[in-house]
């Protein structure tokens, strides 16, 4: 490996210059980015995001927020004013918790798969009694079972991951919020890999906090969280006693945002980007999209199976934009997401948690087409082929 010295620097540690490959550097589109997040983004938005930073507070950001606040609020389902962070999606899930919780307050936490666990990870950071409701990994929340808990204690709110990306499956939001609305607990949900891909209506499933982050559906790099807070949610926001807060504070960027602004610096690249993905998303209609990810996923989940990969959960409701295989006892996922890569730039990932080496994951978010599909499907085929022939040796 190469290194290089800083020119000036004080320090005289050579910095060694990384080797990044040629597929990366030279041909971007042959490095097919298909991981659940980031996601490989189009080129419209890659044009946008090159344009020169604006002034965050002069008259054209102001425009561009509001319509990229616009369109959102369609893919969202709400009227609500939308609250965008230099953040990743991590950094929405500790900011709904922070912003609703006062000392030793309880939250109910659905838990059936890795972002459940970080939720009440979140939590107990803050201090709150967390209670999970732990479901089997690959198995959706139950409306019923929540129901049933909350009827046992004093929540805060309830907590649930609208597409868990650890497993590939999705919750019912509509039954869910149906349990939550009329009590005064809060339903506070997780779509950081969902929106844009699937289906969200927060006013009218009655979802008190909603979080998103740029870089699934919504085709943007990583770096901007995005929140919608109901009107239910603010009366505990704003409420005198809660826990401290700062930078994430709601308080803030509600202030803010009712004059078209954002409380700090905002990530005004990625919100230009943003406006351009949703522009795209619009332009195909949003139910096209929300059909496409559906159909593609269902290609793919298909096609997966027919080469010995079977869905991970069979019990679910199946994400249409985390494509997650369970692997053969003989193979291992962790080989096939290697020789993927080797052989065909395809980066795609395993599993990080108790699952690890057992399942594959692909993304199925953003600008895709059957054509990108099929390449999937061809590549993974060579792929196995591959490993199962140096078993075989
Ligand atoms: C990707 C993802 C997040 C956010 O992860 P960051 O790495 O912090 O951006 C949150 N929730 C779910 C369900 C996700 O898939």
């Amino acid at each position: 490996m190469a290194t290089s010295r800083i020119a000036n620097s004080p320090s005289l540690i050579p910095i060694p210059i990384p080797v990044l490959p040629a597929c990366y550097l030279e041909c971007v589109n042959e490095y097919r980015l298909r991981l659940p997040g980031p996601t490989a983004i189009p080129e419209r938005v890659r044009q946008a995001i090159a344009r020169p930073v604006l002034s965050h507070r002069g008259p054209e950001f102001t425009a561009i927020l509001r319509h990229t606040e616009d369109m959102l609020q369609t893919v969202m389902g709400t009227r609500n004013h939308l609250f965008f962070f230099a953040s990743s999606g991590t950094g929405m899930m500790e900011a709904a918790l922070v912003n609703i919780l006062a000392p030793g307050e309880r939250l109910l936490i659905a838990v059936n798969g890795a972002w459940g666990e970080r939720f009440a990870d979140i939590g107990r950071s803050l201090g709150a009694q967390v209670d999970t409701i732990d479901f089997s990994w690959g198995y959706a929340p139950d409306a019923g079972e929540i129901q049933r808990r909350l009827a046992k204690a004093d929540y805060r709110a309830v907590v649930v991951v609208h597409n868990e990306s650890s497993t590939g499956v999705t919750a019912d939001l509509a039954a869910i919020g149906a349990v939550v609305k009329d009590t005064d607990t809060l339903l506070v949900v997780d779509s950081v890999s969902g929106l844009g891909g699937m289906e969200m209506s927060q006013d009218e499933w009655g979802v008190d906090i909603l979080i998103a982050a740029s870089q699934k559906c919504l085709m943007c790099p990583p770096g901007l969280g995005i929140v919608s807070m109901s009107q239910k949610a603010w009366s505990v926001v704003q409420r005198p006693g809660g826990l401290p807060r700062f930078y994430f504070d709601f308080r803030k960027a509600r202030a803010s945002s009712d004059k078209m602004e954002t409380p700090f610096t905002p990530p005004v690249s990625l919100i230009v980007g943003l406006r351009e993905a949703l522009q795209m998303i619009h332009e195909e209609g949003l139910d096209d999209v929300i059909e496409r990810h559906r159909r593609l996923s269902t290609f793919l989940q298909t096609g997966c199976a027919a080469l010995g990969l079977p869905p991970f959960s069979t019990t679910a409701e199946l994400s249409p934009t985390v494509v997650c295989m369970r692997v053969p006892e003989r193979l291992s996922g962790n080989d096939i997401v290697r020789t993927l890569y080797q052989r065909h730039n395809t980066v795609i990932t395993g599993s990080r948690n108790k699952l690890e080496d057992r399942v594959i994951r692909f993304g199925t978010m953003g600008q895709l087409t059957t054509g990108d599909i099929a390449t999937d499907l061809h590549y993974l085929e060579d792929t196995l082929h591959h490993l199962e022939a140096a078993r075989a040796r």
